[in-house]
């Protein structure tokens, strides 16, 4: 099995007080880095996809890119869902393979995100695979999902222990400041909030939006809880960056074999950043 749940993964990962970082990917080149890199420095490892990503590259694709990388380096690995949205979607691709889930009902009401986030659980859990749910809302853009800073809520200690104990689910995304996409100014977690959400349920807790934020802020978070970093626009700039780069450097260039290694190797350094900040690495 090479394509895992990310449920023990996390499970571990609490216990011993660091984070796995899941790394948004896009295509083979993207898939690549984030798998050769994480073997390198034997870290676990979560690939997220959004829907977006899915359907750009190809389940079928995405699947067997993940499968082969992860027996070339012997490193089984999470291929993720990320902010999926609709249950006979996230069916067709747990049957496809995919054992980590991520269901995002948090721009419904309290009842009917329980009542969505209920029957993801109850499909996923017969294949082995594990469910992370959103309560509160993030603000940000990332792919299809926009939500204005007026929008965003923030994640309800209580309410998260009804939603746990009630929903069933692996792992809990929080909502305490973070948002996708870039930062204009520098954000202010609530720190006090997540150490009330670690003190009301006991599953693994996940950050989104963690591009930009400073370093001492995802340890912080990571020290009260958090057990799965989510990283992705600062891998897109950082690669699509060196390729614009190399591309002023070399109007003339037009081999992808040649283009794409410095977008590679740009990438490469963010995701042995993250490994580090996350302090996952040797923990396969
Ligand atoms: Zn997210």
């Amino acid at each position: 099995m090479y394509i895992i749940s990310s449920k023990n993964m996390l499970l571990k990962a609490q216990h011993q007080g660091y984070a796995v970082p899941a790394f948004n990917i896009h295509n083979l080149e993207t898939m690549q880095v984030v798998v050769e890199t994480a073997a390198e420095m034997r870290s676990p490892l979560i690939l997220a996809g959004t829907p977006g990503t899915y359907s750009y590259a190809g389940t079928g694709n995405v699947v067997a890119i993940a499968r082969d990388l992860a027996k070339h380096w012997d490193h089984p690995l999470a291929l993720h869902l990320d902010h999926h949205e609709d249950l006979p979607d996230i069916t067709r691709k747990v049957q496809a393979g995919i054992r980590s889930v991520m269901i995002d009902g948090s721009h419904h009401a309290f009842e009917e995100n329980v009542e969505l986030v209920k029957s993801v659980v109850e499909l996923s859990h017969r294949y082995d695979a594990s469910v992370e749910a959103e309560l509160g809302r993030l603000g940000g853009v990332e792919d299809d999902l926009v939500v204005d800073a007026k929008d965003a809520l923030y994640t309800n200690p209580q309410q998260a222990r009804e939603f746990v104990s009630r929903t069933g689910i692996d792992s809990l995304a929080v909502a305490i400041g973070t948002a996708h996409g870039l930062y204009a100014a520098e954000p202010k977690l609530d720190f006090d909030r997540l150490a009330a959400i670690r003190e009301c349920v006991d599953v693994p807790l996940v950050l989104h939006g963690a591009s930009g934020l400073p370093e001492g802020d995802i340890r912080r978070a990571i020290s009260l809880g958090v057990c799965k970093v989510n990283v992705a626009t600062e891998l897109k700039i950082a690669f699509s960056d060196a390729l614009k780069q190399y591309f002023i450097e070399q109007p003339g260039a037009n081999d992808p074999r040649h283009y794409m290694q410095p977008a590679k190797e740009a990438m490469k350094e963010v995701v042995r950043k993250v490994i580090h900040v996350c302090g996952c690495e040797g923990q396969l």
